[in-house]
């Protein structure tokens, strides 16, 4: 539980700031229907199978595993999901001129659909919005590609030079794209607030800018339900609900 005298103090650390920049992780999405990894409704927590689907030497060498992701991917609740009071308050932080970058671990896309500024939002694993061939390297809509599954096609090669199809998300074993990892890292050096929401906080090398950020001089907050790998290094720390504590948070004094 938070306590009201850390909510104050997390309070006073977002007022007192200029450049706040903001790590996002699946924590902030589970109040919109989509579940975490590695929280206690987790997808991998309840099924470790599933992790299979997210790693990239499965999902190229196994058939299989890429006709189940794709059902994965017809059924996800990510579809129907709208943005929650978390999204919406960093919208409101960013209308303030206090939000220098937002850094999401998320696939999702609820951060630009909240109306969080598409030149802020840094989506450094990627989007479930498009798809990707891993052969040319071609995008495409995913919508696109989920018509092709429901109209039969298991597992649907790339239109352009029939290699295999992958949501445009980062797999583990798949290398980050170098251009979004800079420009976190360079907003991580120049920020004088780092605040992580909904994150344990232990997927690298994203989860590295946290400690890039307190040893250039900012400050730390930490808004998730349960501990976190970085909770030594922070300033102030609130568990609970994101929905209700981010709006709490950002409130300015007399609202
Ligand atoms: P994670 O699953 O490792 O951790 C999420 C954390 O958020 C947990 O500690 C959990 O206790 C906390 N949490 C969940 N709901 C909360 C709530 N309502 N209020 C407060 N805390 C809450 O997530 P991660 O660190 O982002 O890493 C998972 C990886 O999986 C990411 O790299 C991301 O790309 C991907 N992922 C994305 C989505 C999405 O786009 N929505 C969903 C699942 C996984
Ligand atoms: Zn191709």
């Amino acid at each position: 539980m938070t306590s009201a005298d850390g909510l104050f103090a997390a309070q006073a650390l977002v007022r007192d700031a200029s450049r706040v920049v903001v790590l996002t992780g699946a924590g902030i999405s589970t109040e919109s229907g989509i579940p975490d990894f590695r929280g206690p409704e987790g997808v991998w927590t309840k099924n470790p199978d599933a992790e299979k689907m997210a790693t990239l030497s499965h999902y190229v060498s196994d058939p299989e595993v890429r006709r189940r992701a794709w059902r994965a991917r017809l059924e996800s609740a990510a579809w129907q999901a709208s943005p929650n009071a978390g999204h919406r308050a960093l919208v409101e932080l960013e209308r303030r001129g206090k939000l220098a970058a937002l850094i999401t671990q998320n696939v999702d896309g609820l951060h630009q659909r909240a109306g969080s500024s598409p030149g802020i939002v840094v989506e450094i694993h990627g989007t479930i919005h498009e798809v990707a061939c891993l052969d040319c390297g071609e995008r495409a809509p995913m919508e696109r590609a989920l018509e092709r599954v429901r109209a039969g096609e298991e597992d649907p090669p790339c239109r352009s030079c029939g290699g295999i199809l992958k949501s445009a998300t980062i797999s583990f074993g798949q290398n980050l794209v170098d251009e979004d990892l800079r420009r976190a890292q360079r907003a991580a050096l120049s920020c004088d607030l780092l605040l992580a929401i909904g994150s344990t906080l232990s997927v690298y090398p994203i989860a590295g800018v946290v400690p890039l950020a307190r040893d250039a001089g900012a400050r730390i907050v930490i808004v998730n339900a349960e501990p976190t790998a970085m909770d030594d290094i922070a300033d102030a720390i609130l568990r609970g609900p994101i929905g209700e504590l981010l709006p709490l948070l950002v409130a300015e004094e007399g609202e």
